[in-house]
Formats: structure tokens, sequence, C-alpha cells
């Protein structure tokens, strides 16, 4: 995701700690998201948000996902950096957790694509019809 500003998007996001960044990472893909200017706070829960307002939020996210020309990039991010926060690639924080708890932490992928190959159906699931409710 690509918030407006840096600023905005550093006050928004917590920031991740720097060793799970993967070490091949490039971020060309943030300048082409669709969420570029979009407020980020869309994409990131505010403290004790639950329930209906964050699924709702989260809803609102995923349906900019849907149509982002980068989604598959930034997912891949996301699963390789093991994202703790917010929607990234039409995958919410939950349905990530599931994913990190699936993989195995000694073999984690690491490398630029291996997100999206470990978690492909997960990928492919976070933004169908069904789960956006306008199946
Ligand atoms: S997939 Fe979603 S979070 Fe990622 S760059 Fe695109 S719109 Fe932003």
């Amino acid at each position: 995701m690509w918030p407006r500003s840096l600023g905005s998007y550093l006050r928004a996001m917590p920031q991740q700690p720097l060793a799970q960044v993967p070490s091949d990472v490039r971020w060309y893909w943030q300048d082409l998201g669709s969420c570029r200017e979009t407020d980020p706070l869309l994409f990131f829960h505010p403290q004790n948000e639950r329930g209906s307002a964050r699924a709702k939020r989260d809803r609102a996210a995923k349906l900019i996902c849907a149509g982002c020309p980068v989604r598959l990039e930034c997912a891949d991010y996301a699963v390789r950096a093991r994202e703790p926060y917010g929607v990234w690639g039409g995958l919410s924080e939950d349905e990530r957790e599931v994913i990190y708890a699936r993989l195995d932490s000694r073999h984690y992928p690491r490398a630029q694509g291996e997100g999206i190959r470990a978690a492909a159906q997960e990928i492919a699931d976070a933004v169908s019809p069904r789960v956006l409710g306008i199946a």
C-alpha cells in the first residue's frame, strides 16, 4: 500500500521490525498501488477496533485491493515480511495469520515470488466475490 504522504503512512502504520523485511525487497510497486491516494487509515485498524467495524473497514480496503494492478507484488511482500498489521494485497491480518501459522518457520518464504507460491490459494481467495460479499 502507498499512502498520500510518507508522514501519514508512518503515523498510521506500526513499525515493522527491520529483520522481517526481505533483503531482496523492491518497492517500485508501491508507486502503482490503487491505495496511493487513499487514506492509509482505511488499511490499518485503530486500536481496539473489533467486530463489525473492523470487518467493514477491512472489506472497504479489500475492494480497493481487488482492482489494484500490483496486488500480487503487494501480497507477496506482506507474506514474505510477515507483515503483522494492515490489509496488504487484499489479505487481512487474520488471513495472513492463518498463512503464517501454516508455514514452516525454518523454511519461511523469503525470496521474491515465494510468498505468492506459498499462499497462492489464500491470495486468490482474499478478494473473491464471496469474501467481498458481491457474489
Ligand atoms: S494491493 Fe491493496 S494495499 Fe497493496 S498496493 Fe494495491 S491497493 Fe495498496
